[in-house]
Order: C-alpha cells, then structure tokens, then sequence
C-alpha cells in the first residue's frame, strides 16, 4: 500500500504532494487525514505530514513512512474538504488543511499555562503595510526575524515562548526586534478561559410571535428529521433574528447535536457573546483574531474534545473540529467578511452549505439586507423565505432625510456639514444627545495637488495618490504603507500652489472643533485602533463616558447599540457608488440602512444623509428604509448587465515586475480559455487592472462571466497548468470567483 503525503510546510518546494510506502504493520490503522511522520530528502530529520489518499500502485514511493500520530490526526471529511476547497479556490491542498489544524501553530504543541497568572505577550508594533513593504524590498533580510514577523502577521498576541518554539528563534532574536521597533512585548493577565470572571444572569427563551414561530416551526422540522435545508430569515434590526437562533441551538442541543454561528468578525463583540452565555453557560467556544493564540488554542481544543457544543466564530470558525454538527447558523450573511482575500480565497457561505449537506442538517442565514444573490435564491425558492416584519421590541425606525451638497455651494457653504446638519448637531448638542458621524475616507486631506501644472502626489511603489495625515504630518500611501514628507512646492514645476483636496476623518473632527468649540470628540478609524486602543474600547469610551461626537469610518457602522444615539450624519453618500464594482450600489445601501440604524434605537431619531447624487435610487431607497424596493430596481439592473446572480465573476489578476512576462502570460491565458469553446461564457481581453500597480508590482486581469460549473473550472484549470506559464516565474496568478472587490 501506498500513501500520498502533503508536508505540513510553508516551504513552496514542499507544496506537493509526495508518495511514499505503508509498511505492513500500519496498513491496518491509516486512513486519509492520519498524521505523519516521513524521511525526507538526504538529512535524517522527519518531517511531519498528512496522509491525503491511499492507493495500491505509485511509480515514485521508495521511502517508508516512519511513524503515525493517532490522536492528531484529520478526519477524512476535513481531507475530501480540502480536496475539493482546492479545486474550487485553485489553490494547493496544503493551504486548505492548514485553517483546519490547531489555530497557528501549524499543530505544534503549545505548553499549557493554566496555572500562570501573567506571560509576556508579544505583538507587532510596526503597521503590517509597512512590514510587508519593508520585506518586499528586501531591508528585512535575518530568515530568523522574517520567521518571527511572518508569523505574527496572522498570529498576532502571542506568549513569548510559544513563538520562540514555534518560529523556532532564540529569546535574543526577540529582543533585537522589539529593540529595533518591529515588535512590543506586553504583560499581560493570562486569561485562558475569556469568560471565568463574567457573572450573567441567566436568559429564559422568549415566547415567539407568530411570524418567529412560523420560522422557528419551519426550521424545526429539517432538524427533526435530520435533513438538509436552507433558510434565509429576512428581518430587520430588532425584529427577533437572534431569539430564533437561540431557540434553534436549543433544540439541537437537546439532540446532543452541536451548533456553528457565524458572524461577522468585527460584531462579535462581548454583548453578542453574552447572550448566547446567557442562555447556554459555557457550553459555548468563541473563535476570533482578537484572541492571543493561547486563547484561541484553548477554545479549539473544547471544540475538539466535545466541552463546547456551541462555537461563535468569524469566518474560519466554519473548519471548527465539531462533531455531530446539528446546525450552522449564519448572522449578517450579506457580510463581505465571509469571502476570504486570501488564499485560500474561500466563501464561508458556500462551504457552510457543503457541510451542512454532509451534515445532513440546516444552515440559516439571517439580514435585515440580504445579500441580492441570497435574496434572489430565496425568491426562486432555492432558499427557504423567512420574513419577520415587526420589531419585537416595538421601536421605531429613525426619520432620514436626505442633502443635496450641490445646493450647499450654490449657496455658499463651502464647508463638509451642511447648513442641516450643522443645525441637527447645534440641536443635539443642545439636547445633550449623542451624534455619529459616518465619512468612509482615512487621513486628512484624500490628494495633493498642485494647481498650476496639475501635478498629483503619488506613491512611489503604487499607483495611488497619497493621503495627508496630519498629526504624522507625513503623505502616506494606504496600499503599501510608503510614506513621505509633506510639500509646499510642487516638484514638478516648482510653482507653490499646492493644494491638499478631499475629506477625511481626521480633518472633519477638526472641522467639527472649529465650529462647535467645546465639543468631545472621539475619532475611529484604523489609525485610531491599534493594540492597546481597541475597537471595543473606543465605542465603550463613547458610550460610557458621554462623549458627544463619533468620528468614524465602515466601522462604526456595525455592533454597538447606543441609546442615547438620536442623529447620524453621513458626509458623503457618494464614495462608495462610483466605484467599479457591480456591488458598490449593493454595499452603499447597505451601509446606509445600517449606518441609520444606529439612530434612535430607543427614542425617536434622525438621519442626515449628504450626497451628489440626490436622485440615485441607492440614496432614495435607503431614505425610506426600504430594502424590497431596492431589490426589485437591482435585480432588474443585473439581469439587464449580466451580472450575479445570473451569472459568476471569475477574476484572473496576473501581478508581478516584468511587466513583458505579465503581458505574455494574460494572453496565452485568454488564448487557451477562448480557444475553448464555451456557450454562455464571456471571456475579455486582459488589460490592466483599475489599480495598476501595487508595491511595484503591475496588475493586470481576465474577467470572466459564467456559471462556475465542473467544466468551466476544468477549463481554467486547463489553462493555467501549462509548462510555458510555470516558466515564468516573475509572475503570480490569482484566481477569485466573486471577489470582494475587482480593483
Ligand atoms: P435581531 O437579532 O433581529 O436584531 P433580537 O433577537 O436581538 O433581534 O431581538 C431584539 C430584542 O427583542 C431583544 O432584546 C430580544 O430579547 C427581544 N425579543 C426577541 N424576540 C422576542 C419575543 N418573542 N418576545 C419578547 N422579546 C423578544
Ligand atoms: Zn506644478
Ligand atoms: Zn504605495
């Protein structure tokens, strides 16, 4: 007998799959999935791997396996998942198993510390932007230091000695980096249970409406009989989603079955969790980036040994090692969060169907605005309809009005807040209300510009203008993490009439200071959070400590309810529409009607929404709230363009140096999968991509348009296993099916 084995490596020349002998005695006991010690190469060093196949004929085999490890082995439906996630995603199996093994330490053992009370945390100090680009450009060059800094750009908050072992560096290589400004060491409580010192009362399930009944009554019926379904609740914010969720694991768990949930990873705040503790105790598991990898060890091992039977999670939390999974549950499913934009480039969404299949068991998604492919699947019964049109809490909706900026400089305000909405912030001040403001732009001034020969400030390495931020006072570029002094003189023409354009957040909380000038502030943005200064804790710091003003970007849009919230005001309604994307006009109504939803949750609220483009039906459909208006004019405008639903994205984004190669490459890509004929695909010429260069690399792309079916991945996979391609070794092609974005 023969195994195939994946080597459980980073190291690309070990990214293959390699055949090696079962000796007798182990014939018995391995299956795929078993974990693996193997020979390899000339050193005497075993090398740890996954059994992938077995088979009784292999030309290559001529080493023995030396050694199997029972206990941490996969599961052979975690190897046909990876089997077919590569396939799928084009992407190496390799890459598949590892989100299924012990969060990031490759499976490497981490000691237990229960018993400690503090550690030494290490995280990354410096922007991961600028690390990246610092790599890129070869000023990193210790493979010990690249080892320790790789890591912890997905591992982030780790014990110090955990990393040591697993990055296998000494206590002094830490130190240089810490020395050198790339990383921080911090003490810390060591909290390996994140719920020990939590006291929550205990919740009792709620008597469903008739609508959560129906529901409710609906879903309980695939789980009785333990069968597939797939179900969309459609509900607004406050309508008793989650209630019904809680109802449902109740139920599974009184089969003894288990539950996964996901949500998106920013909404899964401690309040989220406290009401699944509240109802279940600690049967629960928690899974999210925040956790130091510890933590995260500790949760995936409950999962594992059948402690929790209920696990909360982003994303990845779909390859938690459950068993006897009674339902996944998937809240806020229009997320753009459960797409990954990295390899393996999976949709969380499709892999929850998959497994609930294989589970024989129900996945529900829920959203006060469904994604439109869900919706559309929902309305041609693919997807079971949900819909629960009252608030079980009787609130009502805030009024939103909308601001035409055009009228505002005719009348000559030449400021970001209109005369309106500087009114409603006067008023709410006034009232000692709390506003939000909403303005999806980082920095101070968006571009500089010079207004005699029209010179733009652009990133060195990227094509990109640069954002001023002002308290660095440097230009930075928001791609690679370049930065660079500010000027006062135009390098072009030497004219001094330069100029810094456009809105961001940090210059609208100085605005906000200018006009009303004892008013508090705090501002959110990704310059604002970092390590010490959570997203949590800004919001918390809002809410507790009275604070008048929210400045933020995306992120304040979701998570937090704040009571004494009456008005929000949006800037511009407008960033987000013009760009080339099919799903801007999607994501602007969903940020709206979300954005407004923050207003008013307990008395009544207004919304002010700024924007160009008054008459767009994006901005009038969020004004009235209404998400099946919106939906028939979208739906219309898809069908029309050929887009989702009625037909897949495929995104080939060629990137590399040598732009010459790039050029070869896309064409006798395109060449291949024409040649191919296909009905009902679209193929276009390669051309350069919306963003042509990042960190000096040129990007071009393929756009394809079709159904994603067995012979149109056949037929990519075709095209790009080709030996002239793999030549070009300059080159890195990419392949995203419905990319969260094309640029
Ligand atoms: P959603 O998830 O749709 O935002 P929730 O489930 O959080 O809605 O419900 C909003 C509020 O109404 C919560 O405080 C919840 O406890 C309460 N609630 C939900 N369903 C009921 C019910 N049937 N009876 C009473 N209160 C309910
Ligand atoms: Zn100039
Ligand atoms: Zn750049």
């Amino acid at each position: 007998m023969y195994a195939e084995v994946i080597i459980n490596s980073n190291a690309k020349a070990l990214n293959k799959i390699f055949d090696y002998i079962v000796p007798a005695q182990m014939e018995k006991i391995i299956k795929a999935g078993a974990r693996v010690l193997v020979p390899f190469g000339k050193g005497t060093k075993l090398e740890d791997g996954f059994v992938i196949n077995l088979k009784e004929n292999s030309e290559f085999a001529n080493k023995e396996i030396a050694k199997i490890e029972i206990e941490e082995s996969l599961t052979e439906e975690n190897i046909t998942l990876a089997k077919l996630m590569s396939r799928k995603y084009f992407c190496n199996i390799s890459d598949c198993i590892k989100l299924m093994l012990p969060p990031g330490t490759g499976g490497k053992k981490i000691s237990d510390r229960t018993k400690e009370k503090t550690g030494s945390f290490v995280y990354l100090k410096k922007d991961i932007d600028e690390i990246n680009y610092l790599i890129e450009n070869e000023k990193i060059k210790s493979e010990k230091h690249l080892r320790v800094l790789n890591f912890l750009e997905t591992n982030d908050g780790i014990y110090k000695t955990d990393l040591q072992l697993i990055a296998e560096v000494s206590d002094s290589i830490i130190k240089t980096l810490e020395k050198n400004g790339f990383i921080e060491i911090i003490q810390k409580q060591i909290e390996r249970n994140p719920f020990i010192n939590k006291k929550i009362k205990h919740d009792e399930p709620k008597k469903l409406n008739s609508e959560q009944q129906k529901c409710f009554n609906g879903i309980s019926y695939s789980i009785d009989n333990n069968e597939f379904s797939k179900s969309l609740i459609y509900g607004i914010t406050g309508s008793g989603k989650t209630e019904i969720y809680l109802q449902l694991i109740g139920k599974v768990l009184e089969k003894n079955k288990t539950a996964i949930v996901l949500v998106p990873e920013i909404s899964l705040t401690p309040q989220m969790v406290d009401r699944f503790l509240a109802r279940f105790g600690e049967q629960i598991a928690v899974l999210h980036s925040k956790l130091s990898i510890g933590e995260r060890f500790d949760e995936w091992n409950k999962i594992k040994n059948g402690e929790a039977k209920i696990v909360i999670g982003a994303r990845s939390a779909i390859f938690a090692p459950v068993k006897d999974l009674g339902i996944i549950i998937i809240d806020e499913e229009h997320d753009s969060s459960y797409k990954s934009d990295m390899t393996p480039r999976y949709n969380a969404k499709d892999l929850a169907k998959y497994i609930a299949k294989q589970n024989n068991c129900p996945l529900v998604l829920g959203s006060a605005t469904p994604e439109i492919v869900t919706m559309y699947q929902a309305k041609s019964n693919d997807i079971k309809l949900y819909t629960l049109t009252k608030r079980a809490n009787n609130a009502t909706l805030p009024n939103v009005e909308i601001v035409d900026l055009r009228n505002e400089l005719i009348n000559g305000n030449r400021s970001m807040l209109s005369f309106k909405l500087q009114d409603a912030i006067k008023k709410n001040l006034e009232d000692k209300k709390q506003t939000i403001l909403f303005l999806n732009r980082r920095g101070y001034s968006t571009f500089v510009m010079c207004r005699e020969c029209g010179y733009v400030a652009k990133c060195k390495n990227c094509n990109i203008s640069l954002t001023y931020h002002r308290y660095e006072n440097k230009l930075k570029c928001h791609y690679c993490g370049y930065e660079t002094n500010t000027i006062d003189e135009c390098p072009d023409c030497k004219s001094k009439k330069v100029k810094y354009f456009g809105t961001g957040t940090q210059k609208l909380e100085d605005e906000i200071h200018k006009i009303f000038p004892n008013v508090s502030t705090i501002r959110m943005d990704i310059d604002t959070v970092s390590k010490k200064n959570s997203h949590e804790d800004i919001l918390n710091a809002f809410k507790n400590n009275n604070i008048d003003i929210l400045i933020g970007t995306q992120m304040v849009v979701k998570g937090h309810h704040f009571p004494n919230v009456t008005l929000v005001g949006v800037i511009s309604a407008d960033g987000s529409l013009n760009m080339d994307d099919y799903r801007s006009v999607e994501r602007t109504f969903q940020t709206l009607v979300q954005v407004a939803g923050r207003s008013g949750r307990e008395e009544n609220g207004s919304v002010i929404i700024q924007t160009y483009n008054p008459d767009h039906y994006a901005i009038i459909d969020s004004q009235k709230q209404d998400y099946d208006l919106f939906y028939n004019q979208e739906i219309n405008l898809r069908k029309m363009l050929n887009y989702p639903p009625f037909c897949d994205i495929i995104l080939i984004r060629f990137s590399g140096s040598n732009l010459q190669e790039i050029l070869k490459l896309s064409n006798l890509i395109y060449q291949k999968i024409i040649n191919v004929k296909q009905n009902n695909l679209f193929v276009y010429k390669p051309v350069a991509a919306p963003i042509d260069k990042i960190k000096n690399k040129y990007r071009w792309r393929i756009i394809l348009k079709g159904k994603v079916t067995s012979k149109l991945l056949d037929i990519i996979n075709y095209a790009i296993n080709d030996e002239e391609i793999k030549k070009c070794k300059d080159t890195s092609i990419v392949i995203d099916i419905n990319p969260n974005t094309m640029s």
